[in-house]
């Protein structure tokens, strides 16, 4: 049974305070994890992990991993804001977007963020965007390619093989804009993949990072290019389900360094920054989506229907992925009741768990669904009038912080004029 940082008492004087559903974020644990990832890399001097806001885009959270100096990756003008809003700008912005809109391009200039082109049209596109800079202006920002090693690199379920993916450039067409750039008076340049999602394999991240350095010697021996960085992505994976493990980020850690060793010794390399992205294990097993039960329903199958739908969590929908689910106050009744767990949503696939095992349940329960912290409420949509629930912050002394409220009617209603109907 997982262990969750509360018991059924504390959740009820929570919910009584904000009704369910709502997510719950675990300060104490998030900077815990913060912590061994910035040790696990601490080897590589100017290592740092730009947290992929689209994960969990609120500035509360942002700025609490800012207190471990975390960047901010970007991929869209709000992102942008948030990261500004909470005081991350220029080099501790990474913009990796892709089909990028031009005010983005530009608003991500204005910030001073490192850029990440996703295609070569893209520099060309991007000078017009912010309005042809001379050389000399061009050399103070710092620029990045992703690359897609298309058939080099398996993929899997989630982000789909690299070959089939749209992102990132052909390993010709980073040759070609890195020469392009430099043409231009670019003078700081760094290297950018992501080919996995929730990934668990840690040789995979590894492979990853060799991949990138061997590229990065190639670029700089044929273009007289040096490197500040390397990239490599997010995607590390988290253990959704009860047989996974979690990753090893110090045998990660201990990997990369000895390919930026081998790589130095062997190619002549500058020694690099390592940067990750990563979304999904800074706080995805942080956050717990707590729900009610609403209704038993016997019919052809047995329903535990919840006051939570697939708008507050839509990954088992999506994806089919496992999410595990506890009911607190009934750890020790056993688990002899098999239901399928739904929300209230006119789509039958708003299920947050298919044929689970749980203790016998009955209306009133709260239910707590684990591993909600990252791409949980975020990809949260009004889909059948149903409102994005509010998201607190356990502290690390036991209080509770709202650090968003849950959405109204009138948030719903408020791009409608009811006027002259
Ligand atoms: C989604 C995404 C991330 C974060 O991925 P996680 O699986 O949450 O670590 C990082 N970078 C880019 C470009 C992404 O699209």
């Amino acid at each position: 049974m997982r262990k969750i940082p509360f018991d059924k008492a504390k959740l009820e004087k929570i919910a009584a305070q904000w009704p369910t559903p709502f997510h719950i974020y675990d300060a104490k644990a998030i900077r815990e994890n913060a912590k061994r990832l910035k040790k696990a890399f601490s080897w590589n001097k100017g290592f740092r992990e730009y947290f992929a806001v689209k994960a969990t885009p609120n500035p509360h959270l942002m700025k609490l991993l800012k207190e471990f100096d975390f960047g901010s990756d970007c991929s869209s003008m709000a992102e942008l804001v948030l990261a500004e809003k909470v005081g991350n700008v220029g080099d501790k912005i990474m913009f990796t977007s892709n089909d990028t809109p031009a005010e983005e391009f530009r608003k991500a200039w204005e910030l001073g963020a490192i850029i990440n082109l996703d295609d070569i049209t893209h520099w060309p596109f991007m000078l017009e965007s912010v309005g042809c800079p001379q050389a000399a202006e061009l050399g103070e920002h710092i620029f990045c390619c992703r690359y897609n090693p298309g058939p080099l690199k398996g993929g899997n379920a989630i982000i789909g093989k690299p070959e089939e993916a749209k992102y990132g450039f052909t390993r010709e067409q980073l040759f070609e804009c890195y020469r392009q750039m430099k043409d231009a008076g670019v003078k700081r340049f760094g290297l950018h993949t992501m080919v996995a999602s929730n990934e668990l394999d840690p040789d995979y991240i590894i492979d990853t990072a060799k991949m990138l350095l061997d590229l990065v010697a190639d670029l700089s021996q044929q273009l007289g290019i040096e490197f500040e960085f390397i990239n490599i992505g997010g995607g590390i994976g988290i253990p959704y389900k009860p047989d996974q493990k979690q990753m090893d980020l110090e045998y990660v850690g201990k990997g990369i360094e000895a390919a930026f060793k081998a790589c130095i010794a062997e190619r002549g390399i500058k020694p690099l920054k390592l940067f990750m992205e990563c979304g999904r294990c800074i706080t995805g097993p942080y956050g717990y989506l707590v729900a009610r039960v609403r209704h038993i329903k016997n019919t052809y199958r047995l329903y535990a229907g919840l006051d939570a739908c697939m708008s507050n969590l839509m990954r088992p929908a999506l994806y089919g992925a496992y999410h595990e689910i506890v009911v607190p106050g009934k750890e020790t009744c056993g688990d002899t009741t098999t239901y399928d767990v739904t929300g209230s949503l006119c789509e039958n696939n708003d299920k947050f768990a298919i044929g689970r095992v749980l203790p016998l349940l009955e209306r009133g329960d709260l239910v707590v669904i684990c591993d909600a912290g990252a791409h949980g409420h975020a990809m949260g949509f009004q889909y059948n009038g149903k409102l994005r629930s509010a998201e607190l912050l356990l502290e690390e002394d036991g209080s509770v912080r709202e650090i968003r409220r849950a959405e109204t009617l009138d948030d719903y209603f408020a791009t409608l004029d009811f006027n002259g109907l």
